[in-house]
């Protein structure tokens, strides 16, 4: 691939005489508005930023677009990168956005002493067992409007972390699946509050295996399961606040002591709830600018908007994008649809399709 010499590239632009260097009207660029963090951990919650109106896809799912434009979805505690996203702007032609997949470690969690007919269920629990399944998988939450998942959530208790999310766990010697939420450590008793609004959709005092469990609904398929409950304080149906009490900690169904799981989930995708506070306490979420302009005119100059150090491809030649953060292209001399392709400093991509008219 041949490289743009920008210098001259840049140095024709901003002379008063250049009408092309005007910058994009201000409503377009905000039409091509499209923020996704660069890369993200396995089991993480993303959220992401379009223009309202916009068609959203991601792992064969249309998501759902709040009326500002929020979506999110969830990673996999084994997903593998990039994670692509497939936006339609109103009136705009369907970009690509590839988000970096960070790996992490799983170490393995040996928990000993738990109940061992919770480990290894008698004949006759079986049955009760598959009906109590068959219960919180109906629950599981639906695509709903609700908004809860867009919050900054809280820790629904205060408490030593006890466990982790994804560890491979063996109990009592035998292996089980991955720990699929957090545990924290705290007194039986210990009050229980929403980490954010939402709906309880199961709220079950005595499940064989989980003991006390509440489900809740936060919206756009994110949910919250709470385990081990020695107390419900809510019912199926109750619209709960963040910060309200929905019961108390126990040791309930297979425990060893009293603490609270608690487990999120995108539809049937169990993300881990500490990222979640993470991105609630402010760890930086690297964001990004990319200003593409949908459609152009055939050998016209294109204005792209990108970070500093980002790598434009574009009809076969190649560029950097300069400190200033802009960057001029030629569009082709003949109508049709040209591919372009933004690599931000990082591994992430963005691939947009500009209508050449
Ligand atoms: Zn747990």
């Amino acid at each position: 691939m041949r490289w743009l010499v920008l210098a001259a590239l840049l140095a024709a632009v901003g002379t008063p005489a250049d009408a092309m260097a005007q910058p994009l009207p201000a409503r377009e660029a905000e039409q091509t508005r499209v923020v996704f963090p660069d890369s993200v951990q396995q089991g993480a919650m993303v959220l992401g930023k379009v223009p309202a109106g916009s068609r959203v896809s991601y792992d064969g799912r249309d998501l759902r677009v709040t009326g500002y434009g929020t979506v999110v979805f969830g990673i996999g505690r084994d997903a593998s990168g990039p994670a692509r996203v497939t936006v339609t702007p109103p009136g705009a032609p369907p970009r690509t956005v590839e988000i970096a997949v960070t790996p992490r470690d799983w170490p393995l969690q040996r928990v000993d002493g738990v109940p061992p007919a919770t480990v290894d269920p008698p004949p006759e629990v079986a049955e009760r067992i598959r009906r109590e399944q068959a219960l919180v998988a109906a629950a599981r939450v639906d695509d709903t409007p609700r908004t809860g998942f867009a919050q900054h959530f809280i820790q629904p208790v205060e408490g030593r972390i006890s466990g982790r999310f994804g560890r491979a766990r063996v109990y009592n010697g035998r292996p089980g699946s991955p720990h699929s939420g957090m545990d924290i450590a705290a007194p039986r008793g210990t009050a229980i509050r929403a980490p954010a609004d939402g709906v309880v959709t199961l709220a079950e005092p005595d499940l064989y295996i989980t003991g006390g469990t509440v489900l809740i609904d936060h919206g756009h398929g994110i949910g919250s399961n709470f385990l081990h409950l020695s107390r419900l304080d809510v019912a199926t149906g109750d619209e709960v606040k963040q910060g309200q009490v929905i019961g108390a900690v126990g040791a309930t169904g297979r425990a060893t002591g009293p603490h609270l799981h608690w487990g999120m989930t995108w539809f049937d995708v169990r993300i881990d709830p500490q990222l979640v506070l993470a991105r609630a306490a402010g760890s930086p979420v690297p964001g990004t600018r990319v200003v593409v302009p949908p459609r152009a005119g055939a050998g016209e100059r294109i204005r792209i908007v990108a970070p500093p150090g980002s790598r434009v491809a574009f009809e076969g030649a190649q560029a950097i994008v300069p400190a200033a953060g802009e960057l001029e292209l030629e569009a082709p001399a003949a109508p049709g649809e040209a591919e372009l392709v933004v690599e931000r400093p990082g591994t992430s991509r963005l691939i947009f399709r500009i209508a050449i008219d």
